[in-house]
């Protein structure tokens, strides 16, 4: 992976983070919300528990009060009304037993701690206070409260309950006081009013009394205080007159507190817990999203990648590229682009079938590995082309050092399973300095680089120029030109004779068109032929030729007529229509006609080539093999495809005279060929010797500026006529 994305997906984590920071954050929120919300609704609880508690503590007080009354009224009743009461203490002799059963029961009992016995002025006659004869006057001790319960019970009548309770002021503080007439258990008395006896039993809200009641009522911190002491909780204490003597206060217990106090641990624990659980299902959720994320982002990957060689393909370049660019424009680096293209990579593919080819590529791939910068980017972009990206301190040193790195690498043989390959490569390079140029002009240039070398010949690199540039623009000029002159019917013809090396009679001519560019003067077709070829304009181009060199051929029925076909005519399968609809129109029979085509394409595409041969010699016309020597010919594929004659080369023929190998090397080529019963014509016969040789090595047709150069039409017709003049004069000399 490069650098830049590297860098993205850094970029990408870092978003990711946010959203799953910012997850979290909303979830903690809420978590603490609810915690919130719960410990709040907790607390209310406790509140009202807490009051509802201080509600019972305040009726418990009350209720425990009354009970205390209700307790020594009780057990003074038990005393007061009771038969042997009712005798002995009216007695006279009476006071023993009283004392022994009233007095000395003050002492250590729960129920009284004073037992009084008075008359029907409320006057002592006898007075124990736990258990001892009490000292001093009855008034003094207690408040005129204890007067005011004496004459209640002192005029409760039968139906009346006999005893009076209350709260009275003593010297020794708060006492529970009782009062009732002395009588049989039965309530009957036969005693008269004035020499009644009264029973009165006090209990003293001492601390000892107190605490018990804590005690047995759970009231903490219970404690008696002055009236006007201000107090949460209180019971009042007032006597039988409304005096208000003190009250009880104690502590709340809030057992709300203590149950918030132990659940609130519980809950936050909780809630943790669900806190904990929705996180883990956010993290698993997160970790499902990253895998999701994954592998969309590995089917992006697969769809930058090509699948023979494992490297990225042209769609994973651009965004290579593009990545590099914007890095080289902040770190004011370079971009380097190699465009690199096999030669001769077809003609393994076609030699050894696409097994091979598959092999060769994946080899490639492998060698330029290991030869590329480690942060290098490589790239198969095209059947036998690949790409090589990098960034650079240096201008194109580092690129021209790996191009010849690369060049040596392809010069060596390659063994690819059984078979031994050799193969070349054309480099162009071009660079993006601090990432000004962007990644279409980058490519462009780079592949225009490409081409420049390949035109250069093979095994070569090429840094873009601009100047390539300024090519390619009169290039398109150029075109433009041709497009006009093809329309406009400005392209000419002309005829080089083919003679025959036996008897030098002129036996065809071979049509060659001609050009001549306003503004420019005469072109060569060797230079506005691959113009026609890569711009469309061939097909017209051709037709035209086609048209024009039959009509022409009209005027000399003794000649054959050849007409150059380019690969990109012969590749459309409508071309054998055309060739038909041209020769019914002007009325020329196909066998005059021989049309020519180069080696290139039929190594390329050695089915359709047959097929289209076939097409053709199925209309009647001949088809030739032109420029035989100068490619990677191969006379094993001539048979196959059912040529009519082979035109060697002017190259192979240029240098018999002088070398050796050359002759030889012709000498061969012309022998397979006969041998395979396939006319040869010799190109490019600039000399008499050059014409004997040809000749003698097996050539039946020659042609070259010897014999003539193209010249335009009436120059043939001139020849024409000559020879048929000189053919008369033969016959008439003959004949006489
Ligand atoms: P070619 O088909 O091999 O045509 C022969 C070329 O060799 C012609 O060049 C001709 O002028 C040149 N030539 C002939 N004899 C000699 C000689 O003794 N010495 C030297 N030095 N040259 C000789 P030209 O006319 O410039 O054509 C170049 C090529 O352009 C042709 O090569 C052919 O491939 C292509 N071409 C020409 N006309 C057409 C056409 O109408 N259609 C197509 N498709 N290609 C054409
Ligand atoms: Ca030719
Ligand atoms: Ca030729």
């Amino acid at each position: 992976m490069t650098a830049i994305s590297r860098g993205r997906k850094k970029v990408a984590g870092v978003g990711r983070h946010v959203t799953v920071v910012g997850v979290l954050f909303s979830f903690a929120v809420v978590v603490a919300v609810v915690t919130i919300m719960v410990l709040t609704a907790l607390g209310r609880v406790a509140e009202k528990s807490n009051v509802l508690d201080d509600e019972r503590s305040r009726e418990t007080m009350s209720g425990a009060l009354k009970t205390f009354e209700a307790q020594l009224g009780a057990t003074l009743n038990d005393y007061a009304a009771w038969d042997d009461a009712a005798t002995n203490v009216y007695a006279a002799d009476g006071m023993g037993w009283t004392i022994s059963n009233y007095g000395d029961m003050s002492v250590n009992s729960s129920l009284f701690d004073m037992a009084i016995v008075v008359d029907d002025d409320m006057k002592a006659i006898m007075a124990y206070r736990d258990g001892k004869p009490m000292v001093g006057a009855l008034d003094d001790f207690f408040s005129p409260a204890l007067g005011t319960l004496f004459n209640k019970a002192k005029i409760a009548g039968p139906q009346d309950i006999p005893e009076a309770t209350g709260f009275v002021a003593t010297k020794s503080g708060i006492a529970m006081v009782g009062a009732a007439l002395v009588r049989k258990k039965s309530g009957v008395l036969d005693v008269p009013p004035g020499k009644h006896r009264y029973l009165i039993f006090a209990r003293h809200l001492n601390a000892s009394k107190i605490s018990e009641l804590g005690t047995i009522y759970v009231i903490d911190g219970l404690q008696l205080v002055a009236a006007d002491r201000a107090a949460a909780f209180s019971v009042g204490i007032s006597d039988a007159r409304g005096t208000s003597l003190g009250k009880l206060i104690w502590v709340s217990r809030a057992p709300g507190d203590i149950g918030y106090g132990e659940v609130r641990p519980m809950v936050v624990q909780a809630i943790g817990l669900v806190g904990l659980f929705f996180v883990v299902l956010l993290i698993i959720g997160w970790l499902t999203g990253q895998r999701l994320k994954a592998e969309e982002v590995n089917a992006r990957e697969e769809a930058h990648r090509d699948r023979l060689s494992g490297l990225l393909n042209r769609d994973g370049l651009g965004v290579a590229v593009d990545g590099f660019v914007s890095e080289a424009a902040q770190t004011q680096r370079n971009v380097l682009i190699l465009y690199l293209d096999l030669d001769g990579f077809k003609e393994v593919n076609d030699a050894y079938g696409h097994g091979t080819g598959d092999q060769l590529i994946r080899a490639v791939a492998a060698g330029l590995q290991v030869l590329i910068p480690s942060d290098a980017v490589l790239a198969r972009i095209g059947g036998d082309e690949f790409a090589i990206v990098f960034l650079s301190d240096s201008e194109q040193a580092v690129a021209l050092q790996l191009s010849e790195q690369i060049l040596d690498f392809l010069a060596e043989p390659l063994e690819i399973g059984r078979r031994v390959v050799v193969i070349g490569a054309s480099i162009g390079i071009a660079m993006s300095a601090r990432g000004a140029v962007d990644r279409e002009e980058l490519v462009r240039r780079a592949d225009l680089a490409m081409y420049k070398a390949k035109e250069a010949g093979r095994a070569r690199m090429t840094l873009y120029d601009p100047a390539m540039d300024t090519d390619r623009a009169e290039r398109n000029a150029l075109e433009l030109d041709l497009r006009m002159a093809i329309e406009g019917g400005d392209l000419t013809i002309a005829y080089q004779p083919l003679i025959d090396a036996a008897t030098h009679a002129m036996t065809g001519v071979e049509a060659l068109v001609r050009w001549n560019r306003p503004g420019h003067g005469p072109i060569s077709p060797e230079v506005f032929i691959p113009v026609a070829e890569t711009s469309g304009l061939i097909e017209a181009l051709g037709l035209f030729v086609l048209r024009k060199a039959c009509e022409t051929a009209k005027l000399w029925p003794e000649l054959r007529i050849s007409v150059n076909v380019s690969p990109g005519q012969f590749r459309n399968p409508a071309f054998a229509d055309y060739v038909r609809y041209v020769l019914k129109q002007t009325e020329v029979e196909a066998k005059r006609v021989t049309l020519e085509v180069t080696e290139g394409y039929m190594i390329q595409n050695p089915q359709r080539t047959r097929q289209a041969i076939e097409r053709l010699k199925a209309l009647g016309v001949k088809v030739a093999l032109d420029d035989f020597g100068s490619g990677f010919s191969s006379i094993g594929y001539l048979r196959q495809f059912g040529f009519d004659r082979i035109k060697i080369d002017r190259s192979l023929v240029m240098d018999i005279l002088e070398s050796d190998r050359q002759r030889e090397m012709l000498q061969a080529t012309v022998a397979l060929a006969r041998s395979l019963d396939i006319p040869v014509t010799a190109e490019g016969i600039e000399t008499e010797q050059q014409a004997i040789a040809v000749r003698l090595f097996g050539c039946d047709t020659l042609q070259g500026y010897f014999f003539g150069r193209p010249m335009p039409a009436d120059q043939i017709t001139q020849r024409v006529m000559e020879a048929r003049a000189s053919m008369a004069s033969t016959r008439r000399t003959s004949a006489a």
